[in-house]
């Protein structure tokens, strides 16, 4: 067997007897031309280094094998294993697979110094904890294209000002350049999610920020957008409210929202 002549994903499901796992945030995309389209925007291309999270029976892991990459997986659900050793066969080898959990997973292990890309269709219940770990733990990878609800996606990529701007926009605009590039309906999925999903394709700075400057900016934007509708001077009040505002050329009387990504920065400097 290879690539081109697997068979059908839910034919391989049900030889499998698997089906979807709610508490694993199991829904699968069957339709190669969403999964393929996915690995295009994700500007995967033979001979780079993937790390996929949660390959679950594997249809995006096909899309991103078939560019030619090496495709590191890391999956929790020990049920989808011997199928995912099938691709890696069919693969010759492309695919490592890894059971573990991609929230406390060692990535600079899994990249073992290859310049890696992050692929994934996350599980929506542990997307945003794992978004902030790649954009702001020890290892920074090439570029994030990930899956999440429309919802968490317009949030990563909101403008100040917007009702979506609040501390994830700030944290993945700090920390990389980040865009909305495709919706998918919850049809292509089985079994489908209650609502729309939106890919994000992320390309961190090429300057990495100054852990202990990151570590603040957590802090502040957690404080600032905790209270939104409060100024600045009381939000802030803990962390040195009107005296830091002072210090970063900030009016204490503005709110939250209203401050641009630089401004948050500046303000992460001035504690
Ligand atoms: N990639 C497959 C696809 O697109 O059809 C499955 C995507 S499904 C939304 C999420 C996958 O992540 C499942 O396979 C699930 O078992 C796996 N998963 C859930 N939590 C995980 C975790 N903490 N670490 C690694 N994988 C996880």
């Amino acid at each position: 067997m290879d690539l081109d002549h697997l068979p059908p994903l839910r034919d391989v499901l049900d030889a499998h007897d698997l089906a979807a796992k709610k508490s694993f945030g199991q829904h699968f995309l069957f339709d190669l031309n969403i999964t393929r389209k996915i690995a295009r925007l994700a500007d995967v291309h033979a001979g780079d280094h993937v790390i996929e999270v949660g390959p679950g029976p594997g249809g995006l892991t096909r899309a991103l094998l078939e560019t030619g990459a090496q495709v590191t997986a890391v999956e929790k659900d020990p049920r989808f294993l011997r199928l995912l050793e099938e691709l890696s066969q069919a693969a010759g080898g492309a695919l490592t697979v890894h059971l573990d959990d991609a929230l406390t997973a060692d990535e600079t292990a899994l990249a073992a110094g290859r310049p890696t890309a992050i692929v994934s269709n996350l599980p929506y219940n542990v997307g945003t904890p794992l978004l902030i770990k790649w954009l702001t733990g020890p290892f920074t990878p090439r570029s994030l294209t990930l899956m999440f609800q429309k919802e968490v996606a317009e949030r990563i990529v909101a403008a100040p000002g917007s009702d979506a701007y609040g501390r994830l926009a700030v944290i993945a605009q700090a920390t990389a350049q980040a865009r909305l590039v495709m919706e998918v309906s919850p049809r292509a999925f089985t079994p489908p999610p209650k609502v729309t999903s939106a890919v994000v394709h992320l390309v961190p700075h090429a300057t990495r920020l100054d852990q202990a400057l990151l570590d603040s900016l957590q802090t502040l934007t957690a404080a600032a957008f905790g209270q939104r509708r409060k100024m600045l001077r009381s939000s802030l009040k803990q962390l040195g409210g009107d005296t830091i505002c002072e210090k970063a050329g900030i009016d204490p009387s503005r709110r939250a929202e209203t401050l641009d990504v630089e401004e948050f920065l500046n303000l992460a400097r001035a504690r």
